[in-house]
């Protein structure tokens, strides 16, 4: 097969060749830089607030050390090195024993000091991956850093503001491989960096928010040819994972056609313009940086035991991954459904409440499979109903009115054929305004239960089957809509209480005595 298939292509460019109309086919190599600030009580070398999410006067989390005063000593802080270590164990990195601080020399008026305080060649964390869909990415590195202040350029001034209340908060910047080559598998990346971020509680990781920033960059170079033969361009100001896709789809279209059109790439820094859907070329490459880095001298360096990082590994909670196999095995969700419960670990905890209560309402005997139903019920109504509900109150599962408890009692209700599916409805929507969550006081108040019970059908059946006699014999004759319109009369007498599968079950059952 192989040999016929390259004979195949030979034929083919030969012909092109001949014809002139061979177009050289590109393949994009695409590295990812991701910056997350750290959700830390206080700053990174400092002790003020790490004001992050605090609506804040500017300048007001502020102090010698991080506003880079003379003589000011930076004191690192222990939680946020035990944060960013804890992403790089959860990323599947290997922590360094040894490791330290280093500045990076460079002058901007948003840094203070004229240096940041960062990692140089002894990151934190190295050689890590990330799994996307079976695919391993790999990371080369996450190191700690300091983050900067903010400039805002007020339209139409002549001057600019800064706000040092970001300046010193800890930023930890990941870098990968260049592994991609779609802006499909770089946004996944950037989808799964936060949900595993905010899964281990060290960051909100809301890149709207500016909490975390994405970098790209972006080489093509022609199939068969070396991956990293191309000439590199950087995308930055990505403020969503959408814009993440958008920026380098339109970069690999921008740099396909300028190849096509015989131009060469220039290596230069552009950011991406969001209301426009193009990228913008903002600094050429003159050279490589100098930073001049070198250990920072206020800051000793670390050393970690084996010992110390092996408690840190123990102290990670269950991940993304491993939750949504355990939830598959244990509540026989189906993948998606398991992918979506998972997405979030709050809304996965309420889930996993729900699902403990439902086991609790049912007896001991119960089997795993009727479990198992119970729970795929829970998923069901969690999915379809509830998300649309959070989403259109834009609340939060957090915020959710509904306790475990009560959505557990609802599911059996429902289950159980206590209430149809209409009924199911009303119930929910009560439950919702949060007054009275019991869904037995809601059924009971409203009079919705349905009516199950035999006896009480029965003599409801024998009143419709004495007064439409006509259907009753075109039921007899074969005609399945006569049975439709006998039940249709049996829910009309009840309001629509009538349990229908006993309804048709007494139905035939009295028709063919
Ligand atoms: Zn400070």
């Amino acid at each position: 097969m192989t040999v016929v298939t390259e004979s195949w292509v030979l034929d083919v460019s030969e012909t092109q060749r001949y014809t002139g109309t061979l177009m050289t086919q590109y393949e994009p190599t695409i590295g990812m830089e991701v910056h997350a600030e750290l959700k830390t009580c206080s700053k990174m070398f400092c002790r003020c607030t790490n004001g992050l999410g605090l609506e804040a006067e500017p300048n007001v989390h502020i102090c010698h050390v991080c506003t880079g005063q003379p003589g000011a000593l930076p004191v690192p802080n222990e939680e946020a090195i035990r944060a960013v270590q804890k992403a790089g164990l959860a990323l599947n990195c290997a922590l360094r024993f040894h490791s330290k601080f280093d500045r990076k020399n460079y002058f901007y008026p948003d840094l203070p000091k004229g240096y940041q305080i960062s990692q140089f060649d002894e990151p934190f964390c190295e050689r890590g991956t990330m799994e996307i869909d079976g695919k391993p990415f790999h990371i080369t590195r996450i190191h700690l850093e300091e983050d900067t202040g903010k400039l805002t350029h007020p339209t139409g001034a002549d001057h600019t503001l800064v706000d040092y209340n970001r300046a010193g908060l800890p930023l930890m910047e990941l870098v990968t491989e260049p592994d991609f080559s779609t802006a499909k598998d770089a946004r996944a990346f950037c989808q799964k960096l936060q949900q595993i971020l905010r899964y281990l509680e060290v960051s909100d990781a809301d890149m709207e928010k500016g909490q975390m920033r994405c970098e790209v960059n972006i080489s093509l170079h022609e199939v068969g040819a070396d991956r990293l033969s191309g000439t590199k361009v950087e995308v930055k100001n990505i403020n969503s994972f959408k814009a993440v896709e958008r920026a380098i789809e339109f970069e690999i279209k921008r740099q396909t056609e300028a190849l096509e059109h015989g131009e060469h790439i220039i290596q230069e820094t552009r950011g991406w313009d969001e209301n426009r859907g193009v990228t913008v070329s903002q600094r050429k490459k003159e050279s490589a940086h100098d930073y001049r880095y070198f250990p920072e001298p206020d800051i000793p360096p670390f050393d970690f035991t084996a010992e110390y990082i092996k408690q840190l590994k123990g102290s990670l909670p269950e991940l993304p991954d491993a939750k949504r196999v355990r939830f598959m095995n244990e509540f026989s969700l189906a993948e998606a459904d398991a992918m979506i419960i998972t997405e979030d670990k709050d809304v996965a905890g309420y889930f996993e409440t729900v699902a403990s209560e439902l086991g609790a309402k049912r007896d001991s005997g119960e089997t795993k499979a009727e479990l198992s139903r119970l729970a795929k019920l829970a998923a069901n109504y969690f999915i379809t109903e509830v998300r649309k509900h959070l989403a259109e109150t834009r609340k939060t599962i957090g915020e959710f009115v509904i306790t475990p408890e009560n959505f557990a009692e609802f599911i059996v209700i429902v289950a159980d054929g206590t209430i149809n599916s209409s009924a199911a409805q009303t119930v929910l929507a009560e439950m919702y305004k949060g007054e009275d969550n019991d869904p037995s006081h809601i059924i009971e108040r409203l009079n919705l239960a349905q009516v199950s019970d035999a006896g009480e059908l029965e003599g409801i059946v024998d009143t419709i089957l004495t007064a439409n006699a006509q259907s009753v014999a075109d039921f007899k004759a074969g005609k399945q809509n006569a049975l439709q319109y006998l039940v249709g009369q049996v829910m009309k007498e009840t309001k629509g209480k009538a349990n229908p599968k006993i309804t048709i079950e007494i139905i035939k059952k009295k028709i063919s005595l």
